[in-house]
């Protein structure tokens, strides 16, 4: 287990259970960055191993952009990090946009910033808003990855990667056992102290 997993275990922020996802499958876990990010020292510790990874990598964005509301923390606070501004998209009728004044210049550098990437819809989406602007989209940098691979098509920095199962909900093995199917968010979460570490 990594710091950044230690941080999200101790934060109560590792889940684990039945779970129906916003995209109607069901996972056998669950990651609440936000239970980590209320914490300003543990943000700053777990976004600081992203900001390593760039300085590493070499990569230098003028500026980072979160989609609302997971990426919002974490570009401010990676933002804070790298000494660059932060912004975030949100959805306007369904289109994620830049609002509230926010702008970018053609041909700035910008990092996406998301809590958890599972698909990177709401990257992509976010970098197309962006692009559609004259800004280029250099990476997306997150706290967790749990995207697969081929399946987001700019480099992603992250502090730390957790494998979780996900399930069609037709063919879900869970749905077979006890296990109460509940909804992330909910108020039957099941922290995960000291939970089996399936997921991880
Ligand atoms: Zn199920």
């Amino acid at each position: 287990m990594d710091r950044t997993q230690e941080l999200l275990k101790e934060s109560g922020a590792l889940l684990h259970g039945h779970f129906l996802l916003s995209s109607g499958k069901h996972s056998d876990g669950y990651v609440q960055c936000a239970k980590l990010l209320m914490h300003p020292e543990r943000a700053a510790e777990a976004v600081g191993v992203i900001a390593d990874k760039l300085r590493r990598a070499g990569v230098q964005a003028d500026m980072v952009c979160g989609p609302a509301m997971g990426g919002i923390v974490i570009a401010y606070e990676l933002g804070r990090q790298l000494g660059v501004p932060a912004i975030f998209t949100e959805r306007e009728n369904g289109e994620m946009t830049l609002r509230r004044g926010f702008e970018v210049r053609e041909g700035q550098r910008i990092l996406i910033a998301e809590d958890v990437v599972t698909t990177g819809k709401s990257s992509m989406e976010s970098a197309r808003a962006l692009e559609s602007k004259g800004a280029k989209v250099i990476g997306i940098a997150c706290l967790v990855d749990r995207s697969e691979a081929g399946t987001v098509s700019v480099p992603i920095y992250s502090s730390t990667q957790i494998r979780i199962n996900t399930y069609d909900a037709d063919t879900c093995p869970l749905c077979r056992s006890d296990e109460p199917l509940v909804k992330p968010g909910s108020r039957n979460l099941t922290p995960s102290a000291g939970c089996r570490d399936l997921y991880i």
